[in-house]
């Protein structure tokens, strides 16, 4: 994706508050972020430890929500919605976010379950396992970077109801 600035991401998210907005902690590394590897920008808020922000390009526009972490760790390891991954490198959390507008100050949410600190980006990055032999893995890596991005626009979109 490319690179954006701080008032960008603050502008973009489209089911929070104007408070909400306001307070929330970009990610520590912010000025180390390579924009070049990663379909979106996934962060959980340092002060508020339940909430998390993904930031996407949708349609051209800079579309940015903002999620809950919606109950404890799960007993077992499902699978992340967006990445797919595995080789489970890390844990998956169940988030849920508000749906832009009237729809989410009803009260009306999707729920999602994906990598607890966003980490699809670097997870669809490493060679796949080989699943037979010949098996193209830097196809299958792009194949994935691909369908991440997908799967990503998709929830966004269908946040912002235009699904
Ligand atoms: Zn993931």
């Amino acid at each position: 994706m490319n690179s954006l600035t701080e008032a960008q991401i603050r502008a973009s998210f489209i089911n929070a508050s104007k408070r909400e907005r306001t307070q929330a902690l970009l990610p520590e590394d912010f000025a180390e972020i390579d924009w070049s590897a990663r379909e979106f920008l996934g962060w959980r808020d340092r002060k508020l430890p339940q909430v998390g922000y993904v930031v996407c390009e949708l349609d051209a526009e800079i579309v940015g929500i903002m999620l809950r972490q919606a109950e404890a760790r799960a007993r077992t390891r499902p699978q992340c919605a967006w990445c797919e991954d595995v080789t489970l490198p890390n844990d998956v959390a169940f988030y849920v976010a508000k749906r832009a507008g009237a729809a989410g100050r009803n009260g009306d949410t999707i729920g999602i379950r994906v990598c607890e600190d966003f980490e699809c980006p670097v997870n669809v990055r490493r060679l796949p396992p080989i699943p037979y032999p010949g098996f193209d893995r830097e196809a299958g890596r792009q194949q994935r970077i691909t369908v991440l991005g997908e799967h990503v626009r998709a929830f966004v979109g269908e946040v912002l109801g235009c699904a």
